[in-house]
């Protein structure tokens, strides 16, 4: 049979493949097709791996010997450049990484590799997953699929881009302040980003450790699970790791936050659109509520504190020394500046610099100590929220996704693309973007879902009905 790439979700391509339709080689054929032909109209893939079809023979030897039961067996994904697959190059599309190959496979790429999975290739970011566009990569911005104009957002661009544009059938990403969810709304995707802790980041490479989370990208709500269900579990090489609940049952109200749309900035479409998800929660039964939440208007300030501090320090180990490309110099200092200096990207300049300013003595309790403060306040106004929501539901962006260029020269209208989307990584709680429409340009439009902490199995039941 000709393999319908276009409306295929890891549910469907399950049944063809246990019901012999098609095997794994010939669906990672199809997926490998497109790539050769598509790949260059929106730049996603950095590298496709030269494995691929083995890696497909070997899921279609399991499927031979009778495995039925493993939803995820033969399934064609790609990942974002900054997991770490052993024996495999890792970039974080830098040029600071140039030559690294990575000596050990993070836990969630394990449990993959586990259930047989075929990873395509290697799929663009901004560098070191800061930014909200692909434009801060080193290997040139990823496009986005509906028009190639415009961003494919990010950082989790090219993840996004590739689900959208039918060159992979699902692709995981990570998310530190929105960089799962905000590409996955303007490509018109569905992006899940779990509780603090659910998935493991050991073989991440870290951007903020207390915000970072691994995460699917998909065609549909289910197949996120699937994969979340997959990757998620206490790791021993990640103490922060925890297990969620069990799905409770669903409360049937959605909180909406009081104000959150009068902020300057949000495009009048955004504000429609959201208006008829509204309109559309209540039809499926939901009771909509009102909610005070009176400090998450502060939360894209404490992100950009807390975020650039966290990067200020785990950016130190990039020294030129111990991982990837290093620039000669007279001394070591001058090693350090060069290696630093040139071969690391403006973006991750500006944070490093932010970063270690909040942190410095007599700057720290004015910005890093208050921001946290904020931290357990923003936390604070979600544990009362979900005393009485199932949910909270906000756009995913506040406008679809904008043309190549157009915030590239100003860090902080390209900070505002997340507005929506930090609050969920600092107060710990998962969050899902599903697509909800298209603007009058034809650009998806996303609603972002985000449930009580350790609650992501409800969160999907709530994601689950606005589908259908
Ligand atoms: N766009 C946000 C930033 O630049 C989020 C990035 C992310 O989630 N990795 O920090």
């Amino acid at each position: 049979m000709t393999i319908d790439l276009k409306n295929l979700t890891i549910e469907k391509a399950h049944k063809h493949l246990i019901g012999g339709d098609f095997t794994a080689r010939e669906l990672a054929e199809a997926y490998l097709k497109n790539i050769e032909e598509k790949n260059k109209d929106i730049n996603a893939y950095l590298e496709v791996f030269s494995d691929v079809l083995l890696q497909a023979d070997k899921a279609d030897l399991r499927f031979k010997n009778g495995e039925k039961d493993n939803a995820l067996l033969g399934i064609p994904m790609a990942l974002k450049d900054n997991l770490l697959v052993e024996g495999r190059r890792v970039t974080c599309a830098s040029k600071i990484m140039e030559g690294y190959v990575a000596p050990y496979s993070a836990t969630a790429i394990q449990k993959l590799i586990e259930k047989g999975v075929v990873f395509l290739g290697r799929v663009n970011m901004d560098e070191f997953a800061m930014g909200a566009s692909t434009e801060n990569s080193a290997f040139g911005v990823t496009k986005n699929p509906h028009d190639v104009t415009r961003v494919s957002g990010g950082s989790s661009g090219g993840s996004a881009a590739v689900v959208a544009a039918n060159l992979a059938l699902c692709a995981l990403g990570s998310d530190t302040g929105g960089s799962i969810r905000q590409p996955s709304a303007f490509c018109g995707v569905v992006g899940y980003k779990p509780s603090y802790g659910a998935v493991s980041r050991h073989g991440l490479v870290a951007m903020s450790s207390s915000l970072d989370q691994i995460g699917p990208i998909t065609n549909s709500v289910e197949d996120s699970k699937i994969i979340f269900d997959c990757i998620a579990g206490v790791d021993s090489y990640d103490a922060t790791t925890i297990s969620i609940n069990e799905s409770a049952l669903i409360k049937k109200k959605i909180g909406i936050v009081k104000g959150l749309l009068d902020i300057e900035g949000i495009d009048s479409e955004v504000k429609k659109n959201f208006e008829e998800s509204i309109e559309k929660a209540k039809g499926l039964g939901f009771e909509i509520v009102e909610l005070e939440m009176p400090h998450i208007s502060h939360a894209l300030e404490v992100y950009y504190i807390i975020c650039p501090a966290e990067v200020s320090s785990n950016m130190s180990r990039f020294d030129g020394m111990r991982f990837g490309k290093k620039v000669g110099g007279s001394n070591l200092l001058e090693e350090y500046l060069e290696t630093r200096g040139q071969l690391l990207g403006s973006e991750v300049k500006r944070r490093i610099m932010i970063g270690t300013y909040v942190l410095s003595s007599g700057y720290y309790d004015a910005f890093y100590g208050k921001a946290n403060k904020a931290r357990e306040l923003i936390k604070k106004d979600f544990e009362n929220a979900f005393e009485t929501v199932g949910a909270v539901m906000t756009p995913t962006t506040p406008s679809p996704a904008f043309k190549i260029g157009e915030k590239s020269n100003d860090p902080l209208q390209m900070y505002l693309a997340d507005v929506f989307t930090v609050t969920a990584n600092i107060a710990g709680v998962p969050a899902i973007s599903i697509p909800s429409g298209v603007s009058k340009d034809g650009m998806p439009f996303g609603l972002q879902l985000m449930g009580a902490y350790k609650n992501d199995a409800a969160l999907f039941d709530i994601a689950k009905e606005f589908e259908r």
